[in-house]
């Protein structure tokens, strides 16, 4: 099988020729064909998340070291199975639910994968990735039939799209008139709007630092445009009943709580790093809600897939380049180039 690898992190991948895996006990060898690569990976890449104040999480810290094969948006066709793999065929194009927790714990046995702690398997963060010509997964539940969705656009459903839908799935009960902000536009935040939209909020305030991305997420359905650049930035999103932030940086964060009204609710998903200092009373004062939401679950992917099966969700643009420019789709994505996603064709690898 063919990988791109991360040998060093910060270094550019290399192409690593190796051993087909064969399955075993429950597990399915999947052969890829499409890799959506996410902003996340760029920090498996460069090794750490940035905690502020100088502070890092390493990932080596919980099971990411290299050589190691990121891509956690993975669809293929099923390749073999091992011999305890139940009603999975060969054959058989699946999308593939990264999230996968120990399958024993309390919190797996409850269908909650992606809050495991004793043993989390994440492809693409702590085991193998997609952006691979073969992937291993250990049991045929975690494949979802998403037959009649474009492949590309599939892929991107099991980390954007189930993240933005658990996100969503947070917030709190809006009226008619309630304004919802995103907070970052680019792959996440695209998809956001479309989740939101299928869930029949109407009234979204995209917000981002570049007009072109926001440009995108007005054809997706966000009424309001809001570039956090300008100085009335901040005034504009006064009012809102929730934000949900798919940065994650102390800036995005600052403007996504300033603007709550009493009650409102701030979810982050973003990763992008730093801390949060915020005063303690005006929290209470103004009952607002601080919630965390990290991707989804197996279940909220097979809702978001069945979504995406009725025509429910509008693609956000999807840009599909030969599996060969690996590196050069985690560059444009780093320097802010990419509207929407890329998807990696692996076939071509
Ligand atoms: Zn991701
Ligand atoms: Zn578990």
């Amino acid at each position: 099988m063919i990988s791109y690898q991360v040998l060093e992190h910060g270094k550019p991948l290399q192409k690593v020729l190796g051993e087909t895996p064969k399955p075993q006990g429950t597990e399915v060898l999947m052969r890829v064909t499409r890799a959506g690569v996410c902003h996340s990976d760029l920090h498996i890449w460069d090794g750490y998340f940035d905690l502020g104040a100088g502070k890092r999480f390493y990932v080596k810290d919980r099971g990411c070291v290299p050589p190691f094969t990121m891509g956690h948006e993975p669809f293929g066709v099923v390749e073999a199975v091992g011999p305890k793999a139940k009603g999975v065929k060969p054959g058989q194009r699946r999308l593939v639910f990264p999230w996968i927790g120990c399958g024993k714990c309390e919190v797996c046995k409850a269908g909650q994968d992606n809050y495991c702690v004793s043993g989390s398997r994440f492809l693409g963060v702590n085991r193998a990735g997609a952006y691979a010509s073969h992937l291993l997964v250990p049991h045929p539940k975690y494949l979802v039939d998403a037959a009649g969705i474009d492949e590309g656009f599939a892929a991107t459903l099991a980390c954007s799209a189930v993240t933005a839908y658990s996100a969503a799935a947070k917030l709190p009960v809006l009226g008619p008139k309630d304004r919802v902000a995103i907070l970052g536009c680019g792959g996440l935040g695209l998809i956001g709007i479309s989740v939101l939209r299928a869930r029949g909020v109407k009234n979204i305030v995209a917000c981002d630092i570049d007009d072109a991305k926001l440009a995108a997420a007005a054809k997706l359905g966000a009424k309001e445009r809001v570039n956090t650049r300008a100085p009335d930035a901040a005034q504009k999103l006064v009012g809102i009943a929730a934000a949900i932030d798919f940065v994650g940086s102390p800036a995005t964060a600052a403007l996504g709580i300033a603007g709550l009204k009493k009650g409102g609710r701030y979810v982050i998903c973003g990763l992008y790093g730093g801390e949060l200092a915020h005063p303690l009373p005006p929290i209470a004062q103004r009952a607002i809600g601080i919630v965390g939401s990290y991707v989804g679950n197996l279940q909220e992917l097979k809702e978001v897939v069945a979504l995406a099966k009725k025509k429910k969700l509008r693609p956000a643009p999807v840009e599909t380049r030969p599996a060969s420019e690996t590196n050069g789709a985690l560059e444009d994505l780093k320097a802010g180039k990419v509207l929407g996603r890329i998807v990696l064709d692996m076939e071509a690898a």
